[in-house]
């Protein structure tokens, strides 16, 4: 009678551990192994190294000259521990990856209903720049992360006028990074005397009655954000507040609403690689932006992000040491969000 009882104590204390810890793993809170983590990311470093396929972005003439060889992978967990291995201080135009964070101040400064409805949560299944996208959905840009949606959302930024609407992009920006990121003057010159497309884009929007402000000064704002240099470091820690529920986990400031989170990352997992959105997901599982500089942000929610450098870039624009090295520190580690 007395050993049922203990027996039956017993199994009740291993359920209510197992309860515990299930619930505990499943709000991030046991920590990953650190020194797994560093064994990985400098594993995928040393087995990209070499790794020369793709080739640099090139109709931007500045991106063209960028050495090819710079390689950086950082980890930057929830609680602001960081991992890496390579060229991490190496910096590269933002580009694309700009656009995940003026979304996210646009969610800031007029919701997510906002987003959703002036400019779009869905993936446009056309190149990132398509004019037909647009006519195609009765002028809706389909997502923030296609040019038609970032410089329609660059617009929606509210200011005073279009330096104060840089300013607050920037400062959001450096927000994320806790750091003041450096301007690439080179690249910017470079994309601004050759950005017809994208204004194109922008007074056809225009034209539709769905920007925000002059589109002309947006498109020019927007060219200015792809112009800001990151860093491997710079990404991870970037994307580790996303992954922290909208915190800075280094400067323990809050740069996102903890609601927006969850949308912004959904976004990003329809559409952060251009026309392989799809084909990332189903390899990775992860929510991730890229950006034709060569770096890739990826965030595995409540846990950690990934930021690679890597310049030359597969036949989609998106990095391709930067995806191989982030999908090896994903199998590594078991961090594929669906196999949780
Ligand atoms: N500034 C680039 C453009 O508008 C961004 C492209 C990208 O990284 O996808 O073409």
């Amino acid at each position: 009678m007395l050993s049922q009882m203990r027996r039956s104590l017993l199994r009740l204390s291993v359920l209510i551990f197992m309860v515990a810890f299930t619930s505990a793993f499943a709000r991030g809170l046991v920590a990953l192994d650190e020194a797994k983590i560093a064994q990985a990311v400098q594993e995928a470093y040393a087995k990209f190294k070499d790794d020369d396929s793709g080739k640099n972005a090139d109709y931007i003439k500045a991106l063209a000259k960028v050495d090819p060889k710079l390689f950086g992978v950082t980890v930057v967990t929830r609680d602001g521990k960081v991992f890496e291995a390579g060229d991490t201080k190496a910096e590269v135009s933002i580009q694309s990856i700009s656009k995940v964070f003026t979304a996210a101040l646009v969610m800031q400064q007029h919701g997510a209903k906002f987003l959703q409805r002036k400019i779009g949560a869905n993936a446009t299944g056309l190149p990132f720049n398509s004019i037909i996208a647009i006519e195609l959905h009765h002028g809706s840009a389909s997502n923030p992360f296609v040019n038609a949606g970032a410089i329609q959302a660059t617009s929606w930024v509210t200011a005073k006028d279009s330096k104060a609407r840089w300013a607050k992009i920037k400062a959001n920006m450096d927000a994320f990074a806790g750091r003041k990121l450096p301007f690439n003057e080179e690249v910017y010159v470079s994309e601004v005397n050759d950005n017809k497309r994208n204004q194109a884009i922008a007074k056809l929007l225009d034209a539709y009655g769905r920007m925000g402000s002059d589109p002309l000064e947006a498109t020019t704002v927007y060219t200015k954000q792809c112009s800001v240099n990151v860093s491997a470091h710079d990404l991870g820690v970037m994307g580790a507040c996303l992954a922290n529920h909208g915190v800075n986990p280094l400067t323990g400031k809050r740069v996102l609403e903890k609601a927006y989170v969850p949308k912004l990352l959904a976004v990003m997992a329809t559409a952060g690689l251009y026309d392989n959105a799809g084909d990332w997901l189903y390899a990775s599982g992860a929510p991730a932006k890229s950006g034709v500089g060569g770096g890739l942000l990826t965030v595995i929610p409540g846990k950690l992000a990934i930021g690679v450098v890597s310049p030359p870039l597969d036949k989609y624009g998106n990095s391709v040491r930067a995806q191989k090295a982030t999908i090896y520190i994903i199998e590594k580690l078991g961090l594929n969000p669906f196999a949780q």
